[in-house]
């Protein structure tokens, strides 16, 4: 009999967390959750340990009221330290990180050094501390697995495959709510126009990031780590349906896609669960429903963000953090009102230009840059005036 792998869920009350509890539920007896934590859903998180009695249940933010918290066989804890300790803990195999942003960066360097498998939803952590992720990886004996829906995709089509035939990725994109959409129109973008994705139900920040294509971008930046693939050999291609997840083309010419009805359970099912394949009980795929598949190019024009982002990318260093940072700044502004739809693209280009540049050597590098990038594109947000 297979003992059951130890899963610890960072992020488990968000949209991502909701689809691995989801896959947990259909295997219990290849996964067991060992570790839950949310940042301060108080209410949130408690259900989830009622339900799946993980041994450690973790609010990262500090300041979530201790006395809210209840005993039972599940140890409470708040801290970022309570959330390092979920991802390196003793029972636990694999760390599905889910958080939002830069916070994700420690707890995967952590894991990853424990030797854990990362099943990695948070593309923020390739973004911002590549160079660093993939050391920790190597000097710890950890392994990362993509969750991003375009890179299991694209992880799938290389199976079997040498590095050396793979000779380019095509990365799909949605196109978001606003992919025909005139600049006037973009200019008066609402956060409840943008919030309404086409096709994926996501956490806020991605469906924002979707929308500006700045998602796109840091998803070009993730494959390049997570593939060793050159930047110039990194596409991106508008497919408003979301069937093919994306493609990968070899040197022979052919190219192979991965599809299916847009779902994050099979992405996350096959970085808990590779190298085998689990059956599933999910929406089966037909192609006659899905239909017409169609493809257009990324207009750069009306979407700046995934410009900056690739150029930042290429740049490197801590570059690709500062973009990480500035756009994170500049979404929570959005979201709040304090800047328009096109302000945001504005905000990481205003970041970039003053950045002077700096390699990355050390956690301590990425964490400066992030924090001198936050700080600028505040500023940038502070000085505008909203009509
Ligand atoms: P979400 O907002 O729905 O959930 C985020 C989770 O992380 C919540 O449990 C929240 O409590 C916790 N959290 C938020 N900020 C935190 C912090 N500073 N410290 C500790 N915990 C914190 O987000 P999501 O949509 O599930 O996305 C999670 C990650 O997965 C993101 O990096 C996103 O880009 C990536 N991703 C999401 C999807 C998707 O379909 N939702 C698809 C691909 C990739
Ligand atoms: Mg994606």
């Amino acid at each position: 009999m297979i003992e059951a792998k130890g899963v610890a869920i960072l992020g488990a009350t968000g949209s991502i967390g909701e689809s691995a509890l989801a896959v947990l539920d259909q295997h219990p007896e290849r996964f067991r959750a060992v570790a839950l934590t949310a940042n301060r859903n108080v209410p949130g998180l408690r259900a989830l340990v009622e339900r799946h009695q993980p041994r450690i249940a973790v609010l990262a933010d500090a300041g979530a009221s201790e006395s809210l918290l209840g005993g039972g066989a599940t140890r409470w804890a708040t801290g970022r330290e309570a959330l390092i300790e979920a991802a390196t803990h003793p029972d636990v195999d694999i760390v599905l990180n889910a958080l939002v942003g830069a916070a994700g960066l420690e707890p995967t360097l952590a894991a990853l050094r424990a030797g854990k498998r990362v099943a990695l939803a948070n593309k923020e952590s390739l973004v911002c501390g590549g160079p660093l992720v993939l050391r920790a990886a190597a000097e710890g004996g950890g392994e990362l697995m993509p969750v991003d829906s375009e890179h299991s995709a694209i992880f799938q089509c290389i199976q079997g495959s040498r590095a050396s035939e793979v000779q380019r990725l095509i990365l799909t994109a949605s196109g978001g709510p606003f992919r025909s959409a005139s600049p006037d129109r973009l200019a008066e973008v609402r956060p409840g126009d943008a919030l309404r994705h086409p096709t994926w139900d996501m956490g806020a920040k991605i469906t924002i990031d979707s929308a500006t294509l700045a998602n796109k971008a840091l998803e070009v930046i993730e494959a390049h780590f997570l593939f060793g693939v050159p930047y110039g050999r990194i596409e991106a291609v508008v497919h408003p349906q979301s069937i093919i997840h994306s493609m990968v083309e070899f040197a022979d010419g052919s190219v192979l896609a991965q599809m299916g009805f847009p779902t994050m359970e099979i992405p996350v099912l096959y970085a808990l669960s590779y190298p085998e394949r689990l059956p599933y009980t999910c929406r089966r795929f037909d192609p006659v429903a899905a239909g017409a598949l169609t493809f257009e190019p990324v207009r750069e024009d009306c979407f700046p963000a995934f410009r900056l982002g690739v150029a930042a990318g290429l740049a490197g260093g801590c570059a690709p953090a500062v973009f990480n940072a500035a756009n994170e700044i500049a979404v929570a502004a959005f979201l709040e009102g304090r800047v328009s739809f096109p302000g945001i693209a504005s905000a990481i280009e205003d970041t970039l230009e003053r950045w002077s540049g700096g390699e990355i050597a050390s956690l301590g590098d990425v964490l400066e840059a992030d924090a001198w990038a936050r700080r600028t594109a505040k500023t940038f947000i502070g000085n505008q005036v909203l009509c």
